[in-house]
Formats: C-alpha cells, structure tokens, sequence
C-alpha cells in the first residue's frame, strides 16, 4: 500500500463543503489549544493574536522510520556534547570557513577568547530535522538536513497541535486515525532539562533568562516553556540583547546579573543571526554572557557545533569514529541519517564538488553558515555562485548537499488570509534532544519530543517563522 493510500481519503480532500466546514473548526481549535502568534502589525503586543500556521490534516509517516529518528537523538545528543568539548576539532573543521565568514569567524573568536576560562554545567536543547528521502522501491529513508543547536523552536506550540488534528480527524468522521496521533509534550521535555541545569547552578533566586529577539511573533512558543518553569517553581524572564548591553554585569564569582536579576540559565531564542548583532555592544553582551557562571544555552562552542560545515565534515570517513571509538554500532546508526555532504575548501576535493554541482545543479543544495531559512541556494543559482567564486576561497563559505527528495503529499495549508487550496506538500521531522552534563557525568540525556512541518512544494526552502513552512502533526502508518 502506498502511502497516500493510508492517508486522508479523496472522499474528504476533495469535499469542498466539508473541507471549508473542517478549517472553521481547526483554526477554532487551533485558537483554544494555544496554537497562536502574534499578527506582523503587532508584533510586540498581544492584544491581536492569530493561529499559527498548520496544516488541516496531518501527514502519514512511516512508523518504523518516525521510531528511527526517535532512538538515534541520545546520540546526536552526545555527539554534539563531544564536539563542543574538543577544541581541537572545531578548529580544524572550520579553519577554511571562518577565513572567509565574518560571522562564523565572530563567533569562533568568542569560542577562543573563554577556551581557558572553563564551565561546569552545560545544557544542550537541540532539535535534529530530516526528510524522507523517496527511494526507487517507494520506501523511504530518513536523512537529516540539519541539527540545530541554537534556538531550535516550535516545541511549544508542537505540544499543542495534536488535539487540533484529533477533532479534525473526528469531525471528518475517522476516529480510528485521530487515535493514531501521538502524544507530543517539547514543551515539557525542553523544561524539565532546563530545570536539571537551573538545579545544578544552585540558587533559588536565580531566574532563566529567555534571551529573546527585537520583534516577539512567536512569543507563546516561548511561552509554553516557561509556563512549564514556572510550575516547577522556577522563575524566568524575558530580556533583550540590548538589556543585557544596558544593565548586564559579573560579580566576583562571575555570577551574571541583568536588570537586578540573577541569572542562572541564559537559553539563547536570539543571536543564531548576523542581523542580531547590530552592534559592537551586542557582541560584547554575548561575550558578557559567555564568560559568567551562567548556563548557557547553547555555550559558544555548542553553537558551533551546529554548523553546516561541522556538518559536513562528520559525513568525512572516519569522523564519526573519533568521537565514538568503541561503538561502531552508534556510528552506524548516525551515519544512515546522512546524505551526501562535499566540501568546497579550495583544493582537488572541493574542485571536483564544484564540477559534480556545475554538471547537475538540481541534485544539489548549496548551503551557507546561516540558520533561519532563507538563505540556500538552488538550481542555476548554484552555478552563479560556484562559477563566480571557482577557485578562489570565497566558495569555503559554504558547503553543497545532495538534495533530498521526499515523497508529496496533498494537504490543505491554513494560514492567517491565504485562500483555502489544496496544496503539493513535502514534510520535514525534527526531534528534539536534551541533555546536560555537570563536570564530566552526562546526568540527563533524553528524547524529548518531536515537530513536523510542512510546506507547499513550490518552495525549495523552508522555515516556519520563514512564512513558508507550517505546523503538522505525523500519521504514524
Ligand atoms: P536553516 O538553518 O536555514 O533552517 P536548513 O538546512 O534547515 O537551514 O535548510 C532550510 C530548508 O531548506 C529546510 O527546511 C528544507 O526545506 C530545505 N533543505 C535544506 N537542505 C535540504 C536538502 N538537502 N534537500 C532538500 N531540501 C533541503
Ligand atoms: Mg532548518
């Protein structure tokens, strides 16, 4: 059986009456559950709020490969652990781009500058995002695009999307598939490592400061974790880069104080960009922050290790080995997570990777050292910049990727004044991961949920806050 098969009947698709009947209801329930973000025109307030984007139905994915992407996030876990901690590495890995890329560059001398200066308690909040490569037989392999290490977003609002799918789905008359829905709880899994690493630091008093961005949109995203703190008792605060600029300061012990707060876990929402720096007090707040006590999340080092080009060399032969040694079977089970990664460091190899990309760019993504979406490069755009920088070192700053090419899947994208249509969609599956480590014992180290998201497949990119990507829920089938 294929798939499509398994998943919403065309009787339902293509029922105009009912499918306009189901978005009224979804976007209800979407609102009541908390599925919201702030309106473009208002940003920073929340006396007009809408939905945010999702898809009306949720998308069939493969049970045992959805289980795959599960039982491989402790290791990713750990392997992000493991390059945060081996200088040596990151030095070698990003030599060639932070030659030519200012911001990674910025960031790698931060890194530098606190190598010595030691930390104690480190929490990692990190979300792996694949795709499900279509292979020639109609099975399909799980590929990762990306980890994220910094400001991985949407497990709050994923917490509270699979009962929006559930009444859909009975309200459409399948209840036996709203049962299929799983149970998805980010939110409370992000909070709970969080609160380990506020534990550790060790004062009551202490708030987790959410370092959070200029322009809030996606503020109940955040919210939904920090409600989660404060159950637990834990205080928590909002601040910007600027109020950290502005009244941040380290006493003696280096303990951080911002506003009067002290400051036992800074978890970055902020500061993956170089438009987030606007300033040279900018950088300075981020050093700031980097060299107190607090637990930083992600630590400078940990935010490196989730570049593209880190990425790219793991995928050289042997990589995976030097970070597991005496577990070829945890090589194993990352290394089928991977797709073809090449590098473009000047030199035979990153010659060859410009001829492969030149003879059949649609086979290709070529990626900067960049987060947030927007910023790939695909088709006969990749020839215009592989030909323009050829054999010069400008091409180091980036790295070229096979493109992975999941199965479409039809699906209706609901979202604030667009017209209800049926759309061509392609999903990606992330899974979160937390851990924290105290000294050298990793004392937590866990799955902590999962996001799909969807988007129409008239977009090579993606990105919720992006504008193309939506929020979905997996079919388990
Ligand atoms: P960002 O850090 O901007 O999120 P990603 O690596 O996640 O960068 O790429 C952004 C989007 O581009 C992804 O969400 C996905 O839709 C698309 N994309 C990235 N890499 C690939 C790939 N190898 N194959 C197909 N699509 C890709
Ligand atoms: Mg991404």
């Amino acid at each position: 059986l294929s798939i499509m098969a398994q998943g919403i009947p065309d009787e339902i698709m293509m029922d105009g009456v009912l499918i306009e009947d189901l978005a009224d209801v979804a976007k209800d329930a979407a609102l009541l559950q908390g599925v919201l973000m702030r309106t473009q025109e208002s940003s920073n307030l929340s006396e007009l709020v809408t939905y945010a984007p999702f898809t009306l139905f949720p998308t069939p994915v493969p049970k045992a490969v959805f289980l795959q992407s599960l039982a491989v996030q402790t290791h990713y876990n750990t392997l992000v652990d493991k390059i945060s901690q081996d200088p040596d590495f990151l030095q070698e890995a990003l030599a060639s781009t932070i030659e030519v890329d200012d911001f990674t560059a910025r960031l790698f001398r931060i890194h530098q500058q606190i190598l010595k200066e030691g930390r104690s308690i480190t929490l990692g909040l990190n979300r792996s995002d694949y795709m499900l490569d279509q292979e020639e037989d109609g099975s399909s392999s799980l590929k990762q695009i990306e980890i994220n290490t910094i400001a991985a977003s949407f497990g709050g609002l994923a917490s509270r999307t699979p009962d929006v799918h559930r009444q859909v789905l009975k309200v459409a008359g399948k209840l036996e598939e709203s049962q299929r829905i799983l149970d998805n709880n980010p939110a409370e899994g992000l909070a709970r490592a969080v609160a380990k690493a506020w534990e550790l630091y060790g004062s009551e008093r202490a708030a987790v400061m959410f370092l959070v961005e200029e322009s809030q949109r996606n503020i109940f995203d955040q919210r939904c974790v920090e409600s989660e703190l404060w159950k637990r008792n834990i205080p928590t605060i909002r601040k910007r880069f600027d109020d950290v600029s502005r009244t941040g300061s380290l006493d003696q012990d280096k303990k951080l104080f911002v506003d009067g707060h002290e400051v036992a876990v800074v978890y970055f929402r902020n500061g993956y960009m170089p438009q987030n720096y606007i300033s040279e007090q900018t950088w300075d707040a981020r050093l700031l922050m980097e060299r107190s006590l607090a637990v930083k999340c992600p630590d400078i080092s940990t935010h490196l290790a989730g570049t593209k080009k880190v990425q790219q060399v793991l995928a050289r032969p042997g990589v995976l080995e030097r970070f597991f040694p005496d577990q070829p079977r945890v090589v194993e089970q990352i290394r089928a997570t991977f797709t073809g990664l090449y590098t473009l460091d000047v030199g035979p190899e990153g010659d060859k990777t410009v001829a492969m990309a030149l003879a059949a760019p649609d086979r290709f993504v070529l990626k900067p050292q960049r987060e947030g979406g927007g910023n790939n490069i695909y088709g006969s755009e990749i020839c215009r910049v592989l030909q323009g920088a050829n054999g010069n070192t400008d091409r180091a700053a980036y790295i070229l990727m096979d493109k992975i090419r999941p199965a479409a899947v039809q699906n209706y994208l609901l979202r604030r004044d667009s017209p209800l249509k049926i759309s061509n969609c392609l999903s990606e599956l992330g899974v979160f991961g937390t851990y924290v480590r105290h000294g050298k014992d990793v004392v937590m180290n866990e799955c902590a949920g999962h996001l799909l998201r969807t988007k129409s497949s008239e977009h090579s990119d993606g990105g919720v806050a992006a504008g193309v990507a939506v929020l979905d829920n997996p079919l388990l089938v």
